[in-house]
């Protein structure tokens, strides 16, 4: 028995067909709801009242070999009951046939969520492409996270840790499941309190990743006491990294003096390195004369009233905790010091021009670092020019020229501190600005071991 094939059977059900054409390679069919109400979402009132229609375009299965697009007249309704917040809502569907928001019909979103199983994200788009189903690699890994199921099975193995909602303002705790690499939840605080309440709720949990601090520990401890705490890896790196840097400091003087980077051009110097440079002098008569006193067996406290420091800086003398020439401090331009030099050597060497380029790439600095970037490079560049003009007959220059015990680099990409003797280890011993202190700071105490070491 033959029946008729009708137009609105090859659509979705509940739709009804107003026409089709061709666009291009695609079928486009133009299709209405075949209700005359909408239900609200909010209250689930009956309206008739249509605000407005609008159109969608949606993709559904293919027919005959090509993309069919249903292009949805779909209306929004008023609602009319009083006390429903709200005023307008959209049209809705039948369930499994168009979800709202969506841009594939259901039946559609079925397939691709199978071949994404299937297949994988690019295998999958491939051979999507082949069907005349135009889902990229993409979307087609986020309908299969999409419909996945959360995982239910209980938590484990959890970690906490402070979580700013506003860097300096605000912080929460956020609560990460470990085994799943998953946020669980964000508490509104980082009180002890907060964290022990939720932790209490949650008996399954055996194992706590935590900060070194005391507050989650101790709420850890009360709520969890069966469960073990261990040092979250971040904060151990952190730790083991920072206790790295402090010992490469107490042995500045001496790495400098290995890799032969041990002089210092105050006319390089940025007018704020300058400040420090000096400071770094007077500092070091200090000290100088605190390990003499020191050497000759007089006690701390007897320093401590001799000459009238603190106890605790008199300690940090003795003990070789004193700091470096130049402050550490993460610099602005540290992370764009490459596209720089780059820059640089291309022959762009003005500052404004620079800075310019630099902002369109995300740079959030002012000028002024630039263009002291910039003078800092140029001065480098004219010292080693002249360098090179006067080492011509002079190769033969004294040894203890190259004495003052300080970094740094005339090239400066790592202008300060510890990222002198790094850029120094990396550069080998090459020495730049071998412009000779009269007075090098380290003779004028002449009491550390490692000067008396040096070949004079
Ligand atoms: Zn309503």
């Amino acid at each position: 028995m033959q029946q008729a094939l009708h137009r609105s059977s090859l659509v979705p059900r509940g739709f009804v067909v107003e026409s089709a054409y061709y666009e291009g390679d695609k079928a486009i069919v133009v299709v209405r709801a075949s209700g005359s109400v909408g239900l609200c979402p909010s209250c689930g009132t009956v309206s008739r009242s249509v605000h407005r229609r609008y159109r969608r375009r949606v993709t559904d299965l293919p027919l005959s070999g090509r993309i069919v697009q249903l292009l949805v007249i779909a209306r929004r309704f008023r609602c009319g009951a009083v006390l429903c917040g709200r005023q307008i809502f959209t049209e809705r569907f039948a369930e499994g046939v168009l979800a709202p928001s969506a841009r594939r019909t259901a039946s559609l979103d079925s397939i691709v969520h199978h071949l994404g199983l299937a297949l994988g994200g690019r295998p999958a788009a491939g051979f999507a492409k082949r069907l005349m189903l135009p889902v990229s690699k993409d979307t087609l890994l986020r309908v299969v996270r999409r419909r996945s199921r959360r995982p239910t099975d209980p938590l484990k193995v959890i970690g906490v840790d402070d979580w700013a909602w506003r860097r300096n303002h605000r912080y929460a705790s956020i609560i990460c499941n470990l085994e799943r690499r998953r946020v669980v939840t964000l508490l509104p605080d980082r009180e002890p309190a907060t964290a022990q309440a939720w932790l209490s709720a949650h008996p399954t949990i055996a194992i706590v990743a935590r900060d070194r601090g005391g507050g989650y520990g101790e709420a850890a401890a009360k709520a969890l006491p069966h469960a073990v705490q261990v040092a979250d890896r971040w904060d151990l790196m952190e730790n083991a990294s920072r206790t790295f840097l402090d010992a490469v400091r107490k042995s500045m003087r001496q790495i400098r003096t290995v890799i032969g980077a041990t002089t210092i051009n105050p006319k390089l110097l940025t007018a704020a390195e300058r400040l420090q440079y000096e400071g770094y002098l007077r500092r070091e008569e200090t000290n100088a004369a605190i390990l003499a006193l020191s050497k000759n067996g007089i006690p701390i406290k007897q320093i401590v009233r001799q000459t009238g420091h603190s106890r605790k800086l008199i300690r940090q003398v003795v003990r070789g905790e004193c700091h470096d020439v130049f402050r550490t401090r993460q610099s602005s331009l540290d992370l764009h010091l490459p596209w720089l030099d780059e820059q640089w050597a291309s022959g762009c060497r003005n500052g404004a021009e620079l800075w310019r380029r630099l902002t369109g790439l995300g740079f959030r600095g002012s000028l002024r670092v630039i263009s002291e970037w910039a003078t800092r490079r140029r001065r480098a560049e004219r010292a080693d020019t002249k360098l090179a003009e006067d080492s011509v007959g002079q190769d033969d220059r004294a040894p203890h020229d190259n004495r003052a015990g300080l970094p740094h680099e005339s090239g400066d990409r790592h202008g300060r501190g510890d990222r002198s003797w790094r850029a120094n280890l990396g550069r080998g011993t090459r020495d730049h600005c071998r412009i000779p202190h009269d007075d090098p700071p380290q003779d004028r105490g002449g009491s550390h071991d490692v000067d008396r070491a040096r070949p004079r």
